[in-house]
Formats: C-alpha cells, structure tokens, sequence
C-alpha cells in the first residue's frame, strides 16, 4: 500500500500535542524532528497549483505545512505534493480531503493526526 493512502494507526489518534495548528503524537515527536518547521499556513491555491496551470485533473489533495503550496497526491498523474517535496526538500504535509485528518513526513515516513 503506498503511504500516502494509509489509514490511520488506532494508535496514533491517543497523544496530542499542540505544535501550530497539528495535534501530533508522541510517537511521531520523538521520532520526527521536522514539526518545528510546521508554519500556520492556509492552501495557497484552489486545488493543485500545477495541475491548475496545465488543465490537469488530480484524484487527491495535500498541503504543504512549511509553504501552503497544494499538489496532487501520488494517485494522481502529477504526483505534484511529492515533487514539491523534492523540488523544496519542504518535508511536512497535510491531507486537505474533507474527511481526512492526517499528515505525512517524506523524510521520516511518518504519519500524524492534525486538528
Ligand atoms: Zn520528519
Ligand atoms: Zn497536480
Ligand atoms: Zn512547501
């Protein structure tokens, strides 16, 4: 299963805390080091910002935590979030589907809840 698509460990919604606006465990704080890079940050674009450049359509919706900067997620054609990680080397971000509460560290492939 790729990563990205996880649902989320029972576990990980016990512990919370506040780091800007994410609740993350403490799992993921020790193991984690890049939540300080976290910056209250609203989506800059109605949807993925390159996807809307070309025309393209995205399946998913993730948030990068450190700029705002949304891109598709790796079930879409442009994988634009994950390029935009390797584009930035910016390492947290957040699913932003409606139902989804969940964030993600491509360096330490580690999931968290947000608020
Ligand atoms: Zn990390
Ligand atoms: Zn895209
Ligand atoms: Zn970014």
């Amino acid at each position: 299963m790729r990563p990205l698509d996880w649902a989320i460990p029972p576990g990980l919604k016990e512990a919370a805390n506040p780091i800007a606006s994410c609740r993350i465990s403490g799992l993921m704080a020790k193991r984690c080091s890049h939540f300080k890079l976290i910056q209250k940050v609203s989506p800059n674009t109605n949807g993925c910002e390159e996807c809307l450049k070309t025309g393209d359509r995205w399946v998913h919706l993730r948030m990068c935590l450190i700029c705002g900067h949304v891109g598709c997620c790796d079930s879409s054609k442009g994988k634009h979030a994950t390029k935009h990680f390797h584009a930035t080397q910016h390492p947290v971000m957040r699913s932003i589907e409606p139902a989804d509460d969940w964030g993600w560290c491509y360096v330490d492939e580690l999931q968290f809840d947000v608020a």
